[in-house]
């Protein structure tokens, strides 16, 4: 054998570099189903049968095509359950001359093969980890606004003659709307998979062999092919993008997707291609299908927000996942993982993710992650459960956006602030409070919301650091109103609450 060229359960695309020069009749693929990567993170049971399911479709049509495809299942019972132990068996079976691989997208991956395989650039983003190194060189700070102007520019998208469509680079201040007391009214199904008879395998054996693990399969409707993955971005383009910029930060009861693609996962899975996302998008404007603040929000999170998530991954791992800038040690309460609390608003984003393995980006940020960033739950804690529980977990994006944006436990490296606000905020952007037993306008007594205590409790622990950011000046100033018998009710009522429910762990 000439080439083994490995292909990882998040490198499903093939127009990838591994395969330039692959000779089917001297080379050979090789996959494995491992055990280790399902359970390094206590992984949700969706999350497990996507990779698992794209990975066999992916196989299948690759054999269909007469590529040998060497490939160990999870349920085979001479599987080694670890990468290492499986890709040494193959190598000293087969001798091949050369084991490539596309570069890993994780630290971890990257360390155990880099002595054993070759690796090649990935050019399924648009930014090189050394692009973004030289663009991130002696810059004191890394803002993504700078990062992905230059983008833009550089790939010429949504630009004329030079200068940004609508005569803005940023819409941001337009993708706030909520949905006022009427709701969303009408909303677009997203267009949904039905199991075919390599997922429903892989359903069965997810419930059998990771029966403990979180979350259900009941509802699982994901594609899982480069071919739906293509439809179900199509699907999002004409009925839902329209009205993705104006959403982009509201929720509603029971309304897990609104306008949101639910395209993360194929993206991080490299059964969609970005490019093909943001042109999409950019037609659409073009087409005066969508609206210019909904075709640069969406194509800003992906462009601007996606890459720059993964420079900063590379750029600052393996100690990042280390930080813990705000000193924060509480365990991450028992409800991350069964959903079982009266809070409303954490309840309807945890329950969603269990039934779904799905959560947009305000709930990630501004329910669960905020509830952690208060609560003061240990950053490591809250990166392994996000890792766990979404369909489109992979350290890369999940960890600079767990740790740094919603945990601020780098310091600074992704946020000039940590996000934080009270009940209020969630209560402006969703009709949660108005089915809760908390009052979010209330800091203190019986029905005072737990955001709104800890978010109070969170200035004054903070004070010193705070107050020395000019970006959360403001909110030290309003807790300096605070009278000190208020100041010393809340600090009360936070200890309770860390005491009630910080004894409720996993
Ligand atoms: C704490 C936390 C953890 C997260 N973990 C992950 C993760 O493990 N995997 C993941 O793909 N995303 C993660 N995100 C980012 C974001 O929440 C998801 O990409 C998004 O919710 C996926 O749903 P969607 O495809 O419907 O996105 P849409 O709302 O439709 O957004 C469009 C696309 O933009 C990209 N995108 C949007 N926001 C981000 C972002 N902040 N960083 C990187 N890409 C982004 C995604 O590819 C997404 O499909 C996390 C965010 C937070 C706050
Ligand atoms: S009152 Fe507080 S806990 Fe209840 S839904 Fe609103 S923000 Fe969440």
């Amino acid at each position: 054998m000439r080439n083994l060229v490995l292909v990882l359960g998040d490198q499903l695309d093939r127009k990838s570099v591994a395969f330039d020069g692959f000779d089917r009749a001297v080379d050979a693929v090789w996959m494995a189903e491992v055990r280790e990567e399902a359970t390094h993170a206590w992984s949700h049971k969706v999350r497990i049968a996507l990779f698992l399911s794209a990975m066999r479709h992916f196989a299948a049509e690759l054999r269909a095509e007469n590529i040998q495809v060497i490939y160990r299942l999870m349920d085979d019972p001479a599987n080694r359950g670890s990468f290492a132990a499986e890709l040494r068996a193959t190598i000293e079976r087969l001798r091949p001359a050369k084991v490539i691989v596309v570069e890993p997208g994780e630290w971890r991956v990257a360390e155990s093969l880099r002595p054993i395989a070759e690796f090649r650039p990935d050019r399924h983003f648009y930014c090189s980890t050394e692009e973004f190194g030289e663009w991130a060189h002696a810059k004191k700070q890394l803002r993504l606004e700078f990062f992905y102007r230059q983008l833009r520019a550089r790939h010429k998208v949504l630009l004329e003659r030079g200068e940004p469509v609508g005569g803005k680079w940023n819409f941001d201040v337009e993708n706030r709307g909520s949905f006022g007391k009427a709701g969303p009214g009408f909303l677009p199904k997203p267009l949904t998979f039905a199991s075919d008879a390599i997922t429903s395998e892989v359903i069965a054996m997810v419930n059998t062999t990771f029966a403990d693990h979180p979350g259900t399969l009941d509802n699982f409707d994901f594609p899982v092919t480069a071919a739906d993955a293509q439809r179900a971005l199509q699907d999002f383009v004409s009925n839902s993008l329209p009205f993705f910029g104006m959403y982009q930060d509201a929720m509603w009861t029971d309304e897990p997707v609104l306008y949101h693609s639910r395209l993360s996962a194929l993206m991080n899975l490299k059964l969609l291609n970005p490019r093909d996302a943001v042109s999409a998008a950019e037609q659409a404007y073009h087409d005066g299908h969508a609206p210019i603040e909904a075709v640069e929000g969406y194509i800003r999170q992906i462009l601007g927000w996606r890459e720059y998530v993964r420079g900063i991954y590379w750029r600052f791992m393996p100690e990042y996942l280390e930080r813990n800038h705000l000193d924060a040690h509480e365990p991450l309460p028992r409800f991350y993982w069964d959903g079982k609390t009266d809070m409303e608003c954490m309840r309807q984003a945890l329950g969603q993710t269990l039934r779904y393995g799905y959560a947009h980006h305000i709930q990630r940020l501004m329910v669960t992650g905020l509830f952690a960033l208060l609560f003061g739950v240990e950053p490591k804690q809250v990166h392994l459960w996000y890792l766990a529980i979404y369909y489109d977990a992979v350290e890369w994006v999940e960890s600079p956006n767990t740790l740094g944006l919603s945990q601020y436990a780098d310091g600074g490296v992704m946020g000039s602030k940590p996000y934080i606000a009270s009940g209020k905020y969630i209560q402006r952007m969703s009709n949660y409070c108005g089915h809760c037993r908390y009052d979010p306008a209330k800091s203190t007594g019986e029905n005072a919301c737990p955001f709104t205590t800890l978010y109070w409790e969170f200035l004054l622990r903070h004070e010193t650091m705070l107050r020395a950011n000019p970006r959360t000046l403001m909110q030290i100033r309003n807790a300096d109103r605070l009278s000190s018998s208020e100041k010393s009710r809340i600090k009360t009522q936070a200890a309770d609450l860390r005491r009630t429910l910080g004894a409720q762990t996993t």
